[in-house]
């Protein structure tokens, strides 16, 4: 990805550095050719040269760019499970996914982490983004995902013979999950997605049950790790966090039922978490109006309480969490990926700044580019989000796209009032 030429000037606004420290009024961000040369009040900054172009942040607040930790590119307008895999041609998908990952940057998401995709797109996606042929965030890339046969993701009948190719590689036992992750090594992932839970949007393999063995997990991570590649999971009931964890797992999504043991194991080798809770909360809502049985919406229900309570702890016990949250259903289309940043703050509880750490630092950390992005500091991109008030007193701030001054990633203003 191009990164800008010459020097500008972040200036009058307050910086939230995405280290968790408090804002800091009266400060300015100095970038050079892309990188950040100075992030801190503006006593202290060292003087830019006087052709420098300057971004007014007009009082507001200047922050890093806002991360995705759990994105589905490919997934748009999803009202059941069958429109995951089989509703468009991969032609049309692909074109989608490139209208999706634009709207997340315009978004003031410069970064997002895949976790899952149908054909390999997240991958391509992910070099047209880097090679400057569409805009979107810098991404990590997942391809297919793998589930046991039967499993949560298994849902077209068999006697339709249409198998589930598309978005999933269906395996049974270790010896079909090493091929699996073999396959997606050569297509070009960085994170290998799995099942080792049910949900409550399935019929058969609900939020209790369990979708791979633990011989399947150890075999995706040993083969995984093999290829420096990285291990998450669908993790919902209590046994599929324990047996994703004691696999070795690098990251846990949703991590709904965790208890004191599974806990203990998350902590102990600081395995992140993304809860993607406000998808819970909008299908409780409005599932009803897209046809979603009330057996679904109770699931939810428990889900999202059982969500909330873990999320709580993992923050109380000083684990880390990203924010993220399966957006592209019908009743959570794609932009509306911050109402996951206001849900944290407005209903499960956690403080705005810690929510906005998790949304860009451990965001960054997940996504493996903890050392160019995730916080602004000396050294560091210049993925940059310029908004107009102060989303740590009023983090719906975050969800209105007119807000923002400047998007910016490697100093260059890709979206905002300014592009
Ligand atoms: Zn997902």
């Amino acid at each position: 990805m191009k990164k800008a030429k010459g020097w500008t000037v972040v200036k009058n606004g307050s910086l939230f550095d995405g280290t968790g420290s408090p804002a800091q009024a009266n400060s300015c961000v100095l970038i050079k050719d892309g990188l950040i040369q100075y992030a801190g009040p503006v006593p202290q900054a060292p003087p830019a040269p006087p052709d420098a172009m300057i971004v007014d942040a007009k009082k507001g607040t200047i922050m890093p760019g806002l991360v995705e930790a759990h994105f589905h590119a490919t997934y748009f307008n999803v009202a059941e499970l069958a429109d995951l895999d089989i509703k468009y041609p991969v032609e049309y998908v692909t074109l989608l996914a490139a209208a999706n990952a634009k709207l997340a940057l315009e978004c003031g998401y410069t970064a997002a982490r895949s976790c899952g995709s149908l054909h390999n797109i997240d991958v391509w996606l992910k070099k047209a983004i880097e090679q400057d042929l569409c805009p979107g965030p810098r991404m990590a890339a997942a391809g297919r995902e793998i589930c046991g046969s039967g499993g949560l993701m298994d849902w077209n009948p068999d006697y339709l013979k249409l198998g589930m190719e598309g978005l999933i590689l269906l395996v049974n036992g270790p010896v079909e999950t090493r091929a699996a992750v073999r396959k997606l090594a050569k297509d070009g992932v960085e994170w290998v997605k799995t099942y080792p839970s049910g949900d409550a949007a399935s019929p058969h393999a609900d939020h209790h049950s369990l979708c791979m063995t633990r011989e399947e997990l150890d075999a995706a991570v040993a083969e995984a790790h093999n290829f420096k590649l990285k291990v998450t999971g669908h993790c919902r009931a209590t046994q599929g966090i324990k047996n994703a964890l004691l696999a070795g797992f690098d990251a846990l999504e949703h991590a709904t039922f965790i208890d004191s043991e599974t806990l203990d194991l998350l902590l102990a080798r600081n395995v992140p978490v993304v809860p993607a809770l406000y998808f819970e909360k909008a299908s409780i809502e409005r599932g009803k109006e897209f046809g979603m049985p009330q057996r679904a919406i109770d699931g939810h229900k428990e889900t999202l309480e059982g969500g909330a309570e873990s999320a709580r702890k993992i923050l109380k016990a000083g684990g880390r969490l990203g924010m993220g949250g399966d957006y592209g259903f019908a009743w959570t289309p794609h932009g509306d990926y911050a109402k996951e940043l206001t849900f944290f703050v407005t209903e499960v509880g956690f403080p705005a700044l810690d929510t906005l750490r998790c949304a860009t630092k451990t965001g960054a950390e997940i996504l493996g580019r903890e050392k160019d992005l995730g916080t602004l500091q000396a050294g560091k991109l210049a993925d940059v989000l310029v908004v107009d008030g102060d989303p740590i007193k009023d983090i719906r701030i975050l969800e209105d796209r007119s807000r923002f001054i400047a998007v910016m990633q490697g100093g260059i203003i890709k979206a905002g009032q300014l592009a």
